[in-house]
């Protein structure tokens, strides 16, 4: 029996963890649960799954929750020193990492401070201070345990393997919703269109993030730290269909794929079990109904934010961290309307441009850089406003 906390459990990660946690209840006990604004969701997983522990970073949310789960046996905390009191309780073993963003670095770390092995699917963290949160959970001696797709097929690829056979990570991509379009349909997307992705139900934040490429720009820099492969060696495919998840290839030529249909519940289950695999109800992968997988490169011209991923950890210390927080402020104007989509990158590349970088050697420097690069980015937002 493990006991787990989840923070960002109203989200897509989030009720995707809780499903697997209700398909096998003799194996996980909830003990706390986290969420941003959404009470009413988070009302009903505390009458289900009765953790001892909640917290809401929104303060007024969490104020409306208390009055409707009195009587319920549970502590609701509130703001971001809740959020770290639940990642950080006693009685868990692991750690679900499923906020959104740049929100999820400190709850995340206080998880690792605290001795818990953590399922990571929030990327954004490892992109800001990936180094850090290594060494952290070395110093711990705990375990980040990929959650993202592509990050899961290379962990599986790798079992067995020793990494100094490697001699590239293939990290796979969809393209996104608007791989199709030409770069001159690309100015006129509206939001609607770009939160269309072919084949992933996910929060918005990372479907926008798919349909820029900037999300295979941010695996390729938490790739870099979760398997400590220097950029040079990491390579993207774009490959349509989302079959195979990722590959490895090792210094014979042989290469390993992990393979599947698109459903995150794979890669959550085995980030939670490890090594071990549950027995999982899903339907099976069909490569006869598949019949053909598609492979292209990335076109960098049509969408330049992989590329900013690459010189990002180029350039190295707090520049991650800067490219991350642009792009979360350029996402969220695009997605309330404010900018155009092609603004996203463009945004992203001039914060990039004006920032002096520095190494991250505390959490405070790269949240520092977070901060700076979100005024930035914010200020171009407005230059740029519609
Ligand atoms: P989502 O928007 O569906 O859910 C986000 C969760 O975080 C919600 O519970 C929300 O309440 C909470 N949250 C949002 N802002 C917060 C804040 N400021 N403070 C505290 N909590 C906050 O997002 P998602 O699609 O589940 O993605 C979560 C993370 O997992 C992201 O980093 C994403 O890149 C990564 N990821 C998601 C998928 C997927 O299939 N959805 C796949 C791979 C990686
Ligand atoms: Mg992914």
């Amino acid at each position: 029996m493990k006991t787990v906390v989840i923070l960002g459990s109203t989200g897509s990660i989030g009720t995707n963890t809780l499903d697997i946690v209700q398909r096998f209840p003799g194996e996980f006990r909830v003990a706390g649960l986290t969420a941003g604004s959404n009470d009413e969701v988070l009302e009903q997983q505390i009458r289900t799954f009765r953790p001892r522990l909640v917290a809401m970073s929104n303060e007024s949310a969490a104020a409306k929750l208390r009055q409707r789960c009195s009587g319920l046996g549970v502590e609701i905390l509130s703001g971001q020193e809740g959020l770290v009191q639940v990642a950080s309780a006693p009685e868990a073993d692991l750690v679900v990492s499923a906020i959104v963003g740049g929100a999820g670095l400190l709850p995340t770390l206080a998880a690792i401070r605290a001795k818990k092995h953590v399922a990571l699917a929030n990327k954004e963290p490892m992109v800001m201070a990936g180094k850090l949160m290594q060494e952290e959970a070395r110093r711990h001696g705990v375990r980040i345990f990929p959650v993202d797709s592509e990050h899961s097929a290379i962990f599986q690829s790798l079992e067995g393997h020793r990494l100094v056979d490697v001699r590239r990570l293939i990290l796979t991509a969809s393209g996104g919703a608007l791989w199709p379009l030409s770069k001159e349909e690309l100015q006129d997307v509206t939001p609607e269109r770009a939160l269309q992705h072919p084949n992933w139900k996910m929060g918005s934040k990372i479907t926008i993030d798919s349909a820029t490429l900037m999300n295979k720009g941010l695996e390729v820099v938490e790739a870099r730290w979760l398997f400590d492969i220097p950029e040079s060696r990491i390579d993207v495919l774009i490959h349509r269909e989302s079959i195979i998840h990722s590959l490895v290839e090792y210094e014979d030529r042989s290469m390993i794929a992990q393979l599947g249909l698109p459903d995150m519940r794979t890669p959550i289950s085995y980030a939670m079990r490890y090594p071990e695999r549950l027995p999982l109800d899903l339907p099976s992968l069909d490569l006869t109904e598949v019949g053909k997988l598609s492979f292209c490169k990335p076109d960098h011209e049509r969408f330049p934010c992989l590329g900013l991923g690459y010189e990002s950890l180029r350039v190295g210390g707090t520049m991650p961290a800067t490219m991350n927080a642009a792009n979360e402020i350029a996402v969220d104007a695009f997605l309330n309307g404010g900018i155009r989509f092609t603004a996203i990158a463009e945004i992203i590349r001039s914060t990039m441009d004006a920032h002096q970088t520095k190494d991250v050697d505390t959490i405070d420097t790269a949240l520092e850089a977070d901060r700076w690069a979100r005024e930035k980015a914010e200020s171009l937002v407005l230059a740029l406003a519609r």
